[in-house]
C-alpha cells in the first residue's frame, strides 16, 4: 500500500490523480491532499479520500477549511504556507510524493521530496526548468526515484530500456523526437494571433488542462519548457531533441535509435495514462482510458515547428543553450507574460516579446543553489513586472 502526498490535488493532475486513487483503494493511500486557494474542493476532497493533513495556501483559507471538516467530524489535520508544503512533501508517513502545483512555486516541496529519497512522480515541470542541474544532483545524491509524469516525458520513458544513464548513448539513442500538437492556434496567421482571446487559448484540441499550461501550449512555450525538462530528464544537450507538430496527439513522443529504429508511446490523450504509469511502475494498472482505436485515428500528421509565429520555442532552446540561470528568467517571466494575457493587459504574440526583453535584461548567471534559482526568478518577475506597459495594448 502506497501512501501519498499529493501537491496540487484540485487542479487537472490532481483530481486525475485521485482518479487513479479511487480506482485502486487497494494498493494507494491519500496522506496529505495540498492545494492553494480552492478551499470547498480541498473539503470535497477531504470528504472522500480522509487524509491525515490537508494543506492551503492562506491562513483564512486553511480556518474556513478546518472550520468545516471539524463540523462534520473529520480527522484531517489542515496547515497553511509554504512551510507545511515542504513538511507534507518530506513526511516520513509518506512514501509516494506526486508534484502536481503549477509554477515556480512547486520548486521548493519537491526538493523537499526528493532530499527524503522518495518516490516523486513529476509533473510540475517548472522544477527542472528553474533548478534543473540542482534538482538532478539531489536526485542522484539522495538515491530519490524520479518518474516523469508530463506526457512527452512519460512516452520516452517508456521508449528507453529500463536502467539507462544520462545522456542514452551507451542506450544507442540519437535522437529525441518531441512531439508537439501545435495547441489551438496552429494554423492562424501572424495578423489573427494578434486577435486571441484568453478563452481560446484554453480551449485546447485535444487536451483538458489548467489555464497557465493551456496558453503555455497555444504559444508553444510550453514546447520549450519540455524540451528544457526532456534536457535535464535524459541528460541530453538541445540539439538532439527535435521538436515534432503533430496534431492528432496519438503519438506522444518518439525515441530515433542508431540503427533507425524509432519507438514511440502512442495512446489516447488523458493524463490518467502517464499518471498511472508513474503510479504503479514497473507494473501497470488499470486507468480508465478509452482504448485507441488505430481505425478511427486513420492518419497521422507530422510538421517542422513555425519558431516565426511561435517564438516562444526558440526563446527555449536559446535559454537552454545559455544555461546557468536562463531557464529560470525565461520560465518566471513566462510567468508574468501569461497572467497579463489572462487578464487581458497583453495581446497573445506580446507574450514572446515581453518574455525576450525580460531575457536580455535580466543577466544570467549560475544556478548552483536555491538561493541563486530563487534570485533569478525574483529579479526577472519584478523586470516582467517593470517591462510590462511597454508592450501592453494602447
Ligand atoms: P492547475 O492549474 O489545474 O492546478 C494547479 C494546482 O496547484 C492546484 O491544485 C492549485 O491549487 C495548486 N497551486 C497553485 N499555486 C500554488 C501554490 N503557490 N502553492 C500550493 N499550491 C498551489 O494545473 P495543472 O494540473 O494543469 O498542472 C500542474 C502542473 O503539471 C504544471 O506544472 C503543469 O505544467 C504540469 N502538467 C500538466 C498537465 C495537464 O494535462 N494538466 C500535463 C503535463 C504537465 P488551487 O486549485 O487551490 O489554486
Amino acid at each position: 500500500m502506497r501512501q501519498i502526498t499529493l501537491l496540487g490535488s484540485t487542479g487537472s493532475i490532481g483530481t486525475s490523480t485521485l482518479d487513479l486513487v479511487r480506482r485502486h483503494p487497494e494498493r494507494y493511500r491519500v496522506f496529505a491532499l495540498c492545494a492553494h486557494a480552492q478551499w470547498q474542493k480541498l473539503r470535497d476532497q477531504c470528504r472522500e479520500f480522509r487524509p491525515a493533513y490537508a494543506v492551503l495556501g492562506s491562513a483564512e483559507a486553511a480556518a474556513a477549511l478546518a472550520a468545516e471538516l471539524r463540523r462534520e467530524g473529520l480527522p484531517t489535520e489542515v496547515l497553511h504556507g509554504p512551510e507545511a508544503l515542504c513538511r507534507m512533501a518530506a513526511a516520513p508517513e509518506a512514501d509516494t510524493v506526486m508534484a502536481a502545483i503549477v509554477g515556480a512555486a512547486g520548486l521548493a516541496p519537491t526538493l523537499a521530496a526528493v532530499e527524503q529519497g522518495k518516490r516523486v512522480l513529476l509533473a510540475n515541470k517548472e522544477v527542472l526548468v528553474t533548478a534543473g542541474a540542482l534538482f538532478m544532483e539531489a536526485v542522484r545524491r539522495h538515491g530519490a526515484t524520479l518518474l516523469p509524469v508530463d506526457s512527452e516525458h512519460n512516452a520516452i520513458f517508456q521508449s528507453l530500456p529500463a536502467g539507462f544513464r544520462p545522456g542514452l548513448e551507451d542506450s544507442g539513442v540519437r535522437r529525441i523526437l518531441l512531439t508537439a500538437s501545435g495547441g489551438p492556434f496552429r494554423n492562424l496567421s501572424a495578423t489573427e494571433l494578434e486577435q486571441v482571446t484568453p478563452e481560446q487559448a484554453c480551449a485546447h484540441p485535444n487536451w483538458v488542462m489548467g489555464r497557465k499550461i493551456s496558453v503555455d501550449s497555444a504559444s508553444m512555450m510550453n514546447k520549450g519548457l519540455e524540451l528544457i525538462e526532456a534536457h535535464w530528464l535524459f541528460g541530453v544537450p538541445g540539439a538532439r531533441i527535435q521538436v515534432v507538430v503533430h496534431p492528432q496527439s496519438v503519438i506522444h513522443s518518439l525515441v530515433e535509435y542508431v540503427d533507425g529504429s524509432l519507438l514511440a508511446q502512442l495512446g489516447n490523450p488523458d493524463m490518467r495514462t502517464p499518471i498511472a504509469h508513474a503510479l504503479a511502475y514497473p507494473e501497470r494498472i488499470e486507468a480508465g482510458v478509452a482504448p485507441l482505436d488505430l481505425f478511427q485515428v486513420a492518419r497521422l500528421d507530422f510538421q517542422a515547428p513555425d519558431l516565426a509565429r511561435f517564438p516562444c520555442l526558440g526563446l527555449a532552446y536559446e535559454a537552454l543553450a545559455a544555461g546557468g540561470t536562463a531557464p529560470a528568467i525565461l520560465n518566471a517571466a513566462n510567468e508574468v507574460a501569461v497572467a497579463a494575457f489572462l487578464e487581458r493587459r497583453l495581446s497573445f504574440p506580446a507574450i514572446p516579446r515581453l518574455v525576450r526583453s525580460v531575457l536580455e535584461a535580466v543577466p544570467a548567471g549560475t544556478a548552483d543553489t536555491l538561493a541563486h534559482v530563487e534570485a533569478a526568478d525574483a529579479q526577472a518577475r519584478a523586470a516582467a513586472h517593470r517591462l510590462l506597459p511597454r508592450h501592453t495594448s494602447p
